[in-house]
């Protein structure tokens, strides 16, 4: 059976050509990543360009994400070597200045100085550097820092989120919005929200016509509104880097297991971000550790796991995309389906929505039941908006599901959705008849046999006015 669990890859220099992308996309790659803090805006649409080329060439459908930066605050550049900022020293904090030292850092945050207090700490890049604020003057900090090491380029600086006076998505980011909604982007990560009313900010026409909103939740306050974030959203990030400085890294693993649960239970895709594999930034093959990381993610539930700078910027990413496709294959294998489905039937929740949405869900849970007894070969959804198949992924079925739309838009949002191949219908279903039609279509391209007992269930979709409200037991003629 193909892999259930989904694969986010970052594109940057090392991954952005055409040859590259081509065999990230055969390695396994789902979705596509475009991070929108650097470069030109031309840039990333020059690369968006050239993935859609790619996958129509391959006639493999990638959903592509642009994620939005938000108010991260950036250091003045290093250049490109690394420099050493050593433990127990004293550096100052310039607002507005663009370069950066071992003893004076610029910060591209002009209230840098208004925001921060003493006695706060910073955390440089993924938190690999720390520093404590030790006293605040006329046009700098003083910090020490308390944990030192190499830095280059120009690293984040994660100021802890309730001290940030700028809020998301800024002004800068809708700009980029609207340039990715234009071009019809699949979908779009927001940055240190911090409320399902910052994910509203968007102001985007809902999925599928819009692209799907993703939440990065990496700040305290995202993680305490969690459930209104997850309803104002089409999924979530666990953007494990961000919320590492800001809650503590010891809390991470208790933080992503409840954030997948609850994302889950609502029937939203959830990814799980940063240093998955990152030692393959250099070396060609992972940690054990990372291994561990990866499969734990799927046990855990996760939708799908994302490649940062290992396929970005790193020495191999196509290296990177195989090998984290095998280690997701195998932890597919041992997921412990029933205990799934189990627990997720007690996590349904009331706040599922009412109308179509409710009926979806209804259908979608008897989908899974008739499909667990009679251990069909595979479940056929037909959905338009996807939502059908987002809700029936929620039960996480052991058997394959293929997901049929007429509309290319839900095809590729649909890449990031656990366990579903989708597939374009040539037409939406409008009788029996057209059903039977897309059983064969889906028998002539391999994905059942004759022969085989299929569920095949069929629905609008829960945003819009159509419910999934036909399932049927067919055996493949
Ligand atoms: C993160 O912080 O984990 C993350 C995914 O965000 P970014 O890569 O944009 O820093």
């Amino acid at each position: 059976m193909a892999r259930r669990t989904k694969i986010v890859a970052t594109i940057g220099p090392a991954s952005d050509s055409e040859v590259v992308l081509r065999r990230l996309i055969e390695a396994g790659m789902d979705v596509a990543r475009l991070g929108l803090a650097h470069g030109s805006i031309d840039d990333s649409l020059e690369r968006f360009r050239r993935i859609r080329a790619v996958s129509a060439e391959l006639g493999k459908p990638v959903g592509i994400m642009v994620d939005l930066p938000g108010p991260k605050v950036r250091l003045g550049s290093f250049g490109d070597s690394a420099v050493d900022l050593p433990t127990n020293s004293t550096v100052l904090l310039y607002p507005g200045r663009e370069s950066s030292d071992a003893s004076a850092l610029g910060v591209d945050y002009e209230n840098l100085l208004s925001d921060v207090h003493v006695g706060d700490l910073l955390a440089v890049g993924d938190g690999s550097v720390t520093l404590v604020i030790e006293s605040v003057d006329g046009d700098s900090a003083t910090a020490r820092i308390t944990h030192g090491g190499p830095v280059q380029g120009r690293p984040g600086l994660h100021v802890p989120s309730e001290r940030l006076g700028i809020s998301s998505p800024t002004p800068d980011d809708l700009v980029k919005l609207d340039a990715f909604v234009e071009v019809g982007v699949d979908m779009v990560a927001f940055s240190f929200v911090r409320s399902g009313a910052d994910m509203r900010k968007a102001g985007t026409e809902p999925h599928p016509i819009g692209p799907l909103l993703v939440a990065k939740i990496e700040t305290r306050a995202a993680v305490e509104n969690l459930q209104g974030i997850i309803e104002a959203s089409g999924a979530l990030m666990v953007a494990r880097g961000d919320l590492g400085s800001e809650l503590g890294i010891e809390e991470l693993p208790h933080v992503q297991k409840h954030i997948i649960r609850e994302c889950i239970a609502l029937g939203k895709p959830v990814i799980t971000a940063t240093q998955m594999l990152e030692s393959m930034v250099t070396a060609p093959s992972p940690t054990r550790a990372e291994v561990s990381d990866v499969a734990n993610a799927v046990f855990d539930g996760t939708s799908a796991v994302m490649l940062s700078a290992e396929s970005a910027v790193g020495h191999d990413p196509v290296n990177a995309v195989a090998t984290m496709a095998r280690i997701a294959d195998r932890a597919d294998q041992e997921f412990d389906y029933d205990a799934w489905a189990r627990r997720i039937r007690l996590l349904r929740s009331e706040a599922l929505g009412d109308g179509p949405a409710r009926i979806t869900d209804a259908m979608t849970g008897a989908t899974w039941r008739a499909a667990t007894e009679m251990n069909v070969d595979a479940i056929i959804c037909i959905s338009e908006s996807g939502f059908t198949v987002r809700s029936i992924a929620r039960f996480r079925p052991s058997m394959p599901l293929i997901a049929f739309t007429p509309l290319e838009q839900t095809l590729r949002q649909l890449t990031l959705s656990w366990g579903a191949t989708p597939l374009l219908a040539p037409h939406r279903v409008e009788s029996l008849a057209m059903m039977d039609h897309l059983v064969e279509l889906a028998r002539d391209s391999g994905y059942v046999r004759t022969g085989d007992t299929i569920a095949v269930l069929a629905g609008g979709g829960g945003d819009g006015h159509q419910a999934a409200d036909v399932l049927r037991v067919v055996i493949v003629k």
